[in-house]
């Protein structure tokens, strides 16, 4: 049996980050063989929104116009055995450097070919605060190491990876490239009892759009 953990953060329309618009419309407006009786809820919504949003997933569309997108993304590298890396040590705007990634690495007992790679922060509380932006970041070496260690999918419990003010988007590039999704701003890593469990994030196929927002979904074997 499994324990399933939500790793995702709740879109608050109310109080999104970015745009998140709803529009509460009756279902007879969308579709007109609808009968809808006075006064009855019977509702759908209209939504304007970013695709960046909450805890999203990018593919490689983002930054390659010939890149998978999230219709034609094989859902088989968006699912696996994921390993928790703990890098809270890190303090607030400072590098992951390969040392220091190498020694979260050991301390869960390595990565495999096909591992689905979650950085732990310690960020996912300060969601939505100033300190938020003021994440420790990855150095493309530590970015490299990663993905040489045969990854097939990385989160983080940050805005992002990239190094601050990078408009090359180095470390993107290098995930994006060999076809390694990124999952932003995974949340409540520190409610999971193990450091290894099965990992699944589908958003829904959407052609020729980058990135959405995305239910992580944590499975722990009891
Ligand atoms: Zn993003």
């Amino acid at each position: 049996m499994y324990k399933l953990y939500d790793l995702s953060h709740v879109i608050d329309p109310k109080n999104a980050p970015r745009k998140f618009r709803v529009e509460t419309i009756g279902a007879d407006t969308v579709n007109h063989n609808v009968v809808r009786l006075e006064g009855q809820w019977y509702i759908m919504s209209d939504i304007t929104m970013v695709s960046h949003i909450g805890t999203h997933i990018e593919m490689p569309y983002h930054l390659f116009p010939d890149g998978a997108d999230l219709a034609t993304i094989d859902i088989n590298t968006l699912c696996g055995p994921a390993v928790l890396l703990s890098l809270k040590d890190v303090p607030a705007g400072e590098p992951i450097t390969v040392p220091r990634l190498e020694e979260a690495i050991a301390r869960a007992g390595g990565i495999k070919p096909g591992d689905v790679v979650v950085c732990n922060l310690g960020y996912s509380d300060k969601y939505g605060t100033d300190e938020y932006s003021k994440s420790p970041y990855f150095t493309p070496e530590a970015i490299k190491l990663l993905v040489d260690s045969g990854m097939k999918l990385m989160a983080v419990d940050a805005g992002g990876v990239e190094v601050p003010r990078s408009e090359e988007h180095v470390n993107h590039i290098q995930l994006l490239e060999k076809n390694i999704c990124l999952i932003e701003n995974i949340a409540h890593l520190d409610d999971l009892p193990t450091d290894h469990f099965y990992l699944t994030a589908f958003p829904i196929p959407v052609a020729g759009v980058e990135s959405f927002p995305v239910r992580v979904v944590a499975y722990v074997e009891e």
